[in-house]
């Protein structure tokens, strides 16, 4: 494992924790200038959801304020602008995830619902009663239970991959685990609770070897590591505008154009169709055929401003400074020998998502402790049930950064912790 200085010292080109500067960027944020239970703001929940520089919110403000139309249906000089600032965003979201076409970019409510398409869509068309899925046992579960669900109407048999003691995953077996019945092997790129990164590289592979296909949740990826989907090869991609920078309600399906192409729509209506007459119907063409409904327009416009304001960091920087940041937070919270930290202790195998315990206080109580500090940190089963029980609790803390946060955070974080056990009288 790499200490904090390592890492920093390995840095090369890349910018560091020193010139990457989140003190400037918290400055970006309105939401910083508050302060909550008389304290200054102290953000560690981001893998939540994130905060919202100016020029997203200015964006929001913009587009009602001066361009509000509906999209694709107007003639019109603000449909027309409200139409181009909706589809000027999914060609960023293409170039944004490794250069797809559009049209293999869909617009959804969430990352949430992305899965639901394909699991819907996509699987009750192709698994059948004997195949198999294959997930993992650190899926959150907007990516568990689409699959339960479908095997469960389909007879396919849900496997998982297994994880090891230290919250990797256990690839000892994964020739057994997916084989030629497997139909899809679906898994997070990052989880949102041991912070793992996933070697989604070799699992794509080994999958498409087996003839199965593979979605990748990009929910934690997306947001916090440069993912070029096209290198990977995988057939399809979820991730959430929320959770990087971006307004909620607003999220993306990637899917290969010839997998969409066949895929039947799974929410009818408006814009999603080519012709309509009383008796028929012919659906649009990709990627509006699963766009049903007046979509999130201003979510649209606005994720495209945090798109280029994640651009103009760089998301090899976003990376290396999560990177310093998580193996210093990995630190400090090790020399707590009250504190317990759930999975990966090596930072390069991990993202800044660090879920912990702490031996006699609740996670509850710790998150509502570290509230009245200003800390805002999540305390429950974070959507992942069955991994939360598989690492024996029933909930954690969790602390999560983002491009804002910085090591005086962490410190906060740290002191913090000291001080509940103070308060909790275990000391
Ligand atoms: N997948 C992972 C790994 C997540 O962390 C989350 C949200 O926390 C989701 C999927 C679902 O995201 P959303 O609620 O935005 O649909």
């Amino acid at each position: 494992m790499k200490s904090h200085r390592q890492i920093l010292e390995m840095s090369g080109g890349v910018p560091t924790v020193t010139s990457f500067k989140p003190e400037r960027i918290k400055l970006d944020f309105p939401i910083f200038t508050r302060t909550v239970h008389g304290k200054p703001l102290i953000y560690l929940d981001s893998a939540a959801t994130t905060q919202k520089p100016q020029v997203v919110l200015d964006t929001i403000e913009k587009y009602y304020s001066y361009q509000n139309a509906n999209v694709h249906r107007g003639l019109h000089t603000l449909a027309e602008e409200a139409t181009a600032a909706y589809e000027a965003t999914r060609t960023k979201v293409a170039e944004f995830i490794g250069g797809v076409k559009p049209e293999e970019v869909i617009f959804t409510r969430n990352a949430t619902e992305a899965i639901n398409i394909v699991a819907q869509s996509w699987g009750e068309a192709n698994v059948r009663h004997g195949d198999r899925i294959v997930i993992t046992q650190m899926e959150h579960h907007a990516n568990l239970v689409p699959w339960l669900m479908l095997s469960r109407k389909t007879g396919a048999k849900l496997k998982y991959i297994k994880i090891t003691g230290d919250g990797l995953l256990d690839l000892s077996d994964i020739d057994e685990i997916i084989d030629s019945r497997t139909k899809i092997v679906a898994l997070t790129q990052m989880s949102n609770v041991l912070g793992t990164i996933n070697p989604v590289e070799e699992i794509i592979e080994i999958a498409h070897k087996k003839g199965a296909m593979v979605l990748i949740d990009g929910a934690q990826s997306v947001p916090h590591l440069p993912v070029d989907i096209k290198a990977l090869h995988a057939d399809f991609l979820a991730f959430s505008a929320h959770k990087m920078l971006g307004p909620t309600g607003i999220g993306i399906l990637y899917g290969k154009q010839e997998f969409l192409e066949k895929m039947e729509p799974v929410t009818y209506g408006g814009e999603m169709i080519s012709d309509v007459r009383f008796e028929s119907v012919r659906w649009n063409t990709l990627p509006w055929k699963f766009e049903a409904g007046t979509p999130h327009i201003a979510g649209a416009a606005a994720f495209g401003a945090a798109l280029q304001y994640l651009q103009n960091l760089g998301m090899d920087n976003i990376r290396r400074h999560e990177l310093e940041l998580t193996a210093y937070a990995l630190e400090r919270l090790a020399a707590l020998d009250f504190i317990k930290v759930f999975g990966p202790t090596d930072p390069e195998k991990r993202g800044g998502a660090i879920a912990f315990a702490d031996n006699d206080i609740h996670p509850h109580d710790l998150a509502t402790f570290l509230d009245t500090l200003g800390i805002a940190v999540r305390a429950g089963h974070h959507c992942a049930q069955p991994l939360t029980k598989l690492l024996g609790v029933s909930s954690t803390t969790r602390a999560s950064i983002y491009i804002y946060n910085t090591t005086d955070d962490i410190d906060h974080l740290a002191d913090g912790l000291n001080e509940a056990r103070k308060y909790f009288r275990y000391v």
